[in-house]
């Protein structure tokens, strides 16, 4: 057994903007568990993912805020507290903030992932229209 208290020690919280848009952090919540990796992440008003893919998928537990997910599908919905979403594993998608409210989620990611390009502010803003 193995357990952390929310945080994995000695691992660093990073914010990131290379593959995010927006001044997303990312918390490590435990490490060394093979294939498998857990963050806690925050995402301020307008903050979002760029499209990605996880290998063998991806839960997101909301924990905070409201946001919203979005798929290559075409799929799009709003995001909140208890809310769980899966992405299949290669399915392409993004996650984030809504335009006005904060978000946060614990993501657990299985295998390794792919960047993909950016989800400019004009398709965010169509994307989430309506929903
Ligand atoms: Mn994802």
């Amino acid at each position: 057994m193995k357990l952390t208290r929310g945080h994995e020690p000695g691992a660093p919280s990073e914010v990131r903007d290379a593959t995010f848009t927006g001044a997303v952090s990312s918390d490590p919540v435990i490490a060394g568990i093979d294939g498998v990796t857990v963050n806690t992440v925050m995402f301020p008003p307008g903050a979002r993912t760029h499209w990605h893919r996880h290998d063998r998928g991806q839960l997101l537990f909301v924990t905070h805020g409201r946001g919203y997910v979005g798929t290559r599908a075409g799929e799009v919905d709003t995001i909140g507290p208890g809310d769980v979403v899966w992405f299949a594993p290669d399915e392409e998608h993004w996650h984030g903030a809504g335009p006005d409210t904060w978000m946060s989620h614990v993501a657990i990611s299985l295998g390794g992932h792919a960047w993909l390009d950016e989800l400019a502010d004009d398709d965010f803003a169509a994307a989430i229209a309506g929903v």
